[in-house]
């Protein structure tokens, strides 16, 4: 039955496949040998499959997990380097016709206000996340075919990236919208999006059905195969998410991994990202109602990040401001590539920040965790010794899907990631920042530049840098 080419979720997300797995990764759990063996194969940086990874989710012998936590951090440091790409959600709409039930859109609440940005709004919104310094965007809107109809999304991707507010510009529009048609996957292509990001939720079938009674969502199948219509309709950086806290995190694990060989198998590319959000409470969710609101630790989140590292290195990793500052920092250390920042998970939320106001407080999808500003968040990189980077230059040079991954696999893309980091991160200095971090900002490229190995390269960042400083911007390389 289990089959990764299949193009039937229930086959390549084998629930039987997913149960010899744990139960396997169960029996050798402190089987020495084996675990050696199977971190020796991760050391060679070619990724696990979801039994071997598995196996090291479930290892019980502190030595090994403490070699499992330097080999993600090494892998982190090879392939990410010390730069962390920053970006906001921004909630377009509220409206849902959805019953999710960890999620206050959901149809049912009705004392929610619903709330949904006309495109003055959404230019307002804009506008106030370039005052910030933001250059990349996660575009969030509930499923609603008549308030939230795919031509309203579309419209509003042209919005943003139309609006031009002195320095600023949103680069990279990035969109989590509900699972669709071929058809309207290649409009949003055509839009000129970069990824496509659809959260799995969680891939159980029967608990996925059970936490979704009602809506068009409830079709585990519709959308478990998203990301194959997604991928035919041409978009080729798709990215994967599991809300961890809804089910056994072991079993969430296993299925994402699933999920990731099954595009490789089928599509011939792997997921671009892959996020790692927590059920957080929110208005009438309480986490804890949820099945493994227990099991799921910090220390088991950290190795849940620690295993997805090793197991997929070529995929970015995304976490965000639903989580703590302290649990974001060990993440990063980990394996995460990009964090949010400044983020408001309201509708309408920046552009009244921006005026003092608070009213769209009530619209909110979860509640914030970690809810400093952005020059705090860019600050805080920093003093971790990160550079905090706002490149969005891949898409934009025609790099994704296979090309990107063959750039990833041979190292290559390095030699454009760190360029571009500092490079955005001085505009974001001169732009946006409060006078201690740009001091800081500016101390770190500085010491940074001679980092970067090849002389050219050196060469023309150096130049890029003082065009920047004389007012140019949008440097890439
Ligand atoms: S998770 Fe998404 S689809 Fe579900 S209720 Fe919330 S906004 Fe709607
Ligand atoms: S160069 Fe590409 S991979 Fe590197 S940070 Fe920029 S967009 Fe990401």
């Amino acid at each position: 039955m289990y089959d990764p080419k299949s193009p039937k979720a229930e086959e390549f997300i084998d629930h039987d496949e997913i149960l010899e797995t744990l139960q396997w990764a169960q029996e050798n759990c402190a089987n020495a040998p084996l675990i050696d063996s199977i971190l020796q194969k991760a050391r060679a940086r070619k990724g696990l499959g979801h039994r071997e990874a598995s196996v090291l989710l479930a290892c019980t012998l502190p030595e090994k997990n403490a070699e499992l936590f330097a080999l993600a951090r090494q892998i982190k440091q090879d392939f990410y380097g010390n730069r962390i790409v920053l970006f906001a959600p921004l909630y377009l709409s509220n409206y849902c016709i959805n019953g999710c039930v960890y999620c206050p859109y959901h149809l049912q609440n009705k004392h929610i206000p619903r709330r949904k940005l006309t495109q003055a709004e959404i230019a307002r919104e804009v506008v106030a996340l370039q005052d910030m310094g933001h250059k990349r965007l996660a575009l969030e809107a509930g499923e609603d075919p008549r308030h939230n109809p795919l031509e309203y999304i579309l419209e509003s991707i042209e919005t943003i990236y139309s609006i031009k507010h002195r320095n600023g510009a949103i680069r990279r529009v990035n969109v989590n919208i509900a699972a669709t048609t071929v058809e309207d996957y290649e409009k949003l292509r055509d839009a000129g999006i970069g990824t496509y990001i659809l959260f799995q939720e969680t891939y159980h079938k029967q608990s996925y059905e059970a936490l979704h009674p009602t809506g068009p969502k409830h079709n585990y199948a519709w959308h478990t195969e998203a990301m194959d219509r997604a991928m035919q309709g041409g978009i080729d950086d798709v990215g994967l998410g599991v809300l961890f806290g809804l089910e056994r995190y072991r079993y969430e694990f296993a299925g994402l991994l699933l999920h990731a060989e099954h595009l490789e198998a089928a599509c011939g590319v792997g997921p671009h990202t892959i996020s790692v959000p927590r059920v957080q409470p929110a208005d009438g969710i309480n986490p804890a109602d949820f099945k493994d609101s227990d099991g799921l630790s910090n220390e088991a989140f950290a190795k849940i990040i620690a295993c997805i590292r090793v197991a997929v290195p070529y995929t970015g990793m995304i976490i965000s401001t639903r989580e703590s500052g302290a649990v974001r920092a060990r993440a990063l250390e980990l394996g995460v590539s990009q964090v949010s920042g400044g983020s408001k998970t309201t509708v309408g939320g920046y552009a009244e920040a921006a005026q003092g106001g608070d009213a769209a407080k009530d619209t909110e999808q979860f509640e914030v965790s970690d809810q400093r500003t952005l020059d705090e968040v860019v600050r805080w990189l920093m003093e971790l010794g990160y550079i905090p980077s706002f490149c969005t230059a891949c898409y934009r040079e025609g790099r994704t899907g296979d090309r990107f991954m063959q750039l990833c696999k041979t190292g290559q893309i390095q030699n454009c990631c760190h360029p571009n980091a500092l490079m955005t991160l001085e505009e974001f200095l001169l732009d946006y920042a409060s006078p201690v971090t740009r001091d800081l900002g500016e101390k770190m490229i500085a010491a940074e530049i001679g980092n970067i190995p090849l002389e050219k390269m050196r060469t023309l960042v150096q130049r890029h840098l003082g065009q920047i400083q004389a007012g140019e911007r949008d440097f890439r390389v």
